[in-house]
This record gives structure tokens, C-alpha cells and sequence, in this order.
């Protein structure tokens, strides 16, 4: 692929790395590229960081035919840069364009560009401990038109953001509030995909739950309200009895890549591994029984965010006293320590830039 690029004037003050937070510095370029029907991708380019021009009638402001994709670029102590399975983000992005008749990017032309921008911004992935450069490739319709149909252009673009140690006061868990009347997903919909329609959908519920004083929102089925699927940007998964549980992928569930990682690791630890439907009833029973032992939800941002109390109708559980479980805890130190370069990557999983 042929990638133009438009050099900025001046680049921009780079932020205190100490201080970066979440999303809140862009840095100073960004990668673009079109898709017209007939002509496919064309014109991939690496341009100065800024708005872009958008007709009131394009069809993503109104039918929201929108994908995206969330990975880092992490910088380790030798100063080289690599990602962490790009290749799944890609995968993923192909499967969340054909659910929403988006046209696809080939795995070797996503990863490509994905190198290219960090390339690009090598300077802007931090070193301080735990931070990394976010990567946010997403893709949209930019035709011109109000009837409802797929789209004949579209605009894929990938912006990236240092972002800051998700724990800087070491790992705390959350509270989470088990929604039973809002539903995020259904077999046959789009809970698979990382459309921003499903995130929309979905701020009723977590705007609900920090009125609450809880940090996000565990989402049951759709259908019976009744098994437990997963948590607002992460999967999530459970310890009872020594075992593992986390709900399966079949349609309704996004395939995180966090999710996928950690269940490798932990069947290479022995642990047994259920990919199954639990009951949030038989979930509140253990955790009163005192057998669910850790829950954590599983994504790219935090990577382990173990979860302190569950609260579901007018029953709440405390787990593991509010502390960060052994085995969350392990899975914390070990897949961080691969993906910052300081564990030994036995799995082929880290792409160095
Ligand atoms: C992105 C996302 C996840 C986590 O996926 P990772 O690839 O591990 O970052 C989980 N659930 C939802 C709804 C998501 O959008």
C-alpha cells in the first residue's frame, strides 16, 4: 500500500506523561483512506491531525453506519515499539463491516496502516510505567443521501492518544450494578460487532448506574434477562469453586481480545475453563455461599479490572472483601508484563514496529 504524506508546520506540545488520562490528547497526524464502490480503497494517506469536513446528509449522522476498533502500542524499556495481536482487531473489524455491509480492509492492509500511523508518532508513545499510545482505527459512510441503503463511500481512519497507567493509585475494584430492564444485545443483532450504535444503546444504563454510585453496568441476555453476558466496554469473568466461567461467544457477546488472551493463559495454568450461560440468580448464590471467589472484567484499556461488589433488583454481594482477587491479580502482572515487553511473549503475540 502506498501511503502519501503532508508534513504539519509545527508539531504540538507533548503532554506530562504523568498526567495523561484517558483519550484526552490527540497527537499530531492521523491516517486516512477511501472506499468508493467500483474503485474500492484508494488514497491512503497520513495527514495532519484535525476536523474533517462532513455533509449534513451523510448517511452516518443519520443511520449511524459506524465500525471501530480499540488496541495500544506499548513502548518497552529497550525503547522499541510493539503491538499486542493486531491481527485479532483486524479479524474483528472485517466481521463488525460485514454485520453492518461495511466494505472490509484485508488483515495485512489494517496492520499495515496500524504500523504506519505508530510509526509515525513513535515520539508520542510514552515510556512512564504502564502508559502506551491508544489506537482507534474506525470507519464510516460518508455518502450524501437520505434513504436507507448501504452506502456506496466510506472513510476509514485511524487517530491515536498517549493514555495514562489506568490505575494510578493501584488497582481498585468497582461496583457493578446488574441491569434488569435495559438489554444491550440479542442473537441476530449487532452485539458482536464494535458498532457505536450498540455504545449508544447502551448510556441509558450506565448514566442509570452511576446515579447509583456503581462504575459500570453487567448486561444479561437480552431474551430472558437472565444469563449473565458481559460488562459495558469489557467481558467479564468469574472464579467459583476454582473454576472459570465467562459467557460464551455466539453472537451477542463481544469477542474482546483481552477475553481471548486471558482464557489461553489460564487453560495453560490448568484452571478449568467454562464458556457457558450462568444464571445471575445461581451468580448471586455463590457469591452469598462465599464460592465465587474473584470476578473481573477482561479489556484492551484496563486489562484486569477486578470487581469488589455485584448488585442485582434488591440483593448486593461483597467478593473477595472488595479486593483485588490472587488469580485477577496474577493474570494482571502476566499479560501486562508480556505486552510491555518484560515477560517472555511465549505465545508469538506481540508484533514489534
Ligand atoms: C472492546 C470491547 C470489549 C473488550 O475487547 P478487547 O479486545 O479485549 O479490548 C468488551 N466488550 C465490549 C462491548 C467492547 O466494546
Amino acid at each position: 500500500m502506498e501511503i502519501r504524506f503532508e508534513k504539519r508546520e509545527q508539531l504540538k506540545e507533548k503532554p506530562d506523561q504523568k498526567h495523561l488520562g484517558f483519550g484526552k490528547f490527540m497527537t499530531d497526524y492521523m491516517f486516512l483512506m477511501d472506499w468508493d464502490a467500483g474503485q474500492g480503497w484508494h488514497d491512503a494517506r497520513i495527514v495532519p491531525y484535525g476536523p474533517i469536513q462532513m455533509d449534513p446528509a451523510c448517511v452516518t449522522l443519520h443511520y449511524a453506519q459506524e465500525t471501530f476498533e480499540g488496541m495500544k502500542a506499548y513502548r518497552r524499556a529497550d525503547g522499541k515499539i510493539q503491538l499486542f495481536r493486531p491481527e485479532m482487531n483486524a479479524k474483528r473489524m472485517i466481521n463488525s463491516n460485514k454485520r453492518l455491509c461495511m466494505p472490509e480492509i484485508p488483515v495485512e492492509m489494517f496492520v499495515e496502516a496500524v504500523k504506519a500511523i505508530v510509526k509515525t508518532e513513535q515520539d508520542w508513545v510514552p515510556s512512564e510505567p504502564e502508559t502506551s499510545l491508544y489506537i482507534r482505527p474506525f470507519m464510516f459512510a460518508t455518502e450524501s443521501a437520505l434513504g436507507v441503503h448501504m452506502a456506496t463511500s466510506y472513510k476509514f481512519m485511524i487517530i491515536c492518544t498517549p493514555v495514562g497507567a489506568y490505575y494510578e493509585e493501584g488497582i481498585n475494584p468497582v461496583r457493578i450494578l446488574v441491569e434488569d430492564e435495559l438489554v444491550r444485545a440479542v442473537q441476530g443483532g449487532t452485539g458482536f460487532t464494535k458498532c457505536g450504535g450498540n455504545y449508544a444503546a447502551s448510556i441509558l444504563g450506565q448514566v442509570r448506574a452511576e446515579e447509583k454510585g456503581f462504575t459500570q453496568v453487567l448486561w444479561l441476555d437480552g431474551v430472558e434477562r437472565k444469563y449473565v453476558e458481559e460488562v459495558g466496554t469489557m467481558n467479564i469473568m468469574f472464579k467459583i469453586d476454582g473454576e472459570i466461567y465467562t459467557a460464551p461467544i455466539e453472537g451477542t457477546v463481544l469477542p474482546g481480545v483481552t477475553r481471548d488472551s486471558i482464557l489461553h493463559i489460564l487453560r495453560d495454568w490448568g484452571y478449568q475453563v467454562h464458556e457457558t450461560k450462568l444464571a445471575i440468580e445461581d451468580l448471586m448464590q455463590a457469591a452469598h455461599e462465599g464460592r465465587l471467589e474473584e470476578a473481573f472484567g477482561t479489556g484492551t484499556a484496563a486489562v484486569i479490572s477486578p470487581v469488589g461488589e455485584l448488585a442485582f433488583k434488591d440483593d448486593a454481594a461483597t467478593i473477595n472483601q472488595f479486593k483485588i482477587g490472587e488469580v485477577s491479580q496474577k493474570l494482571y502482572n502476566y499479560l501486562t508484563g508480556i505486552q510491555w515487553g518484560k515477560e517472555e511473549d511465549k505465545y508469538g503475540w506481540t508484533v514489534e514496529i
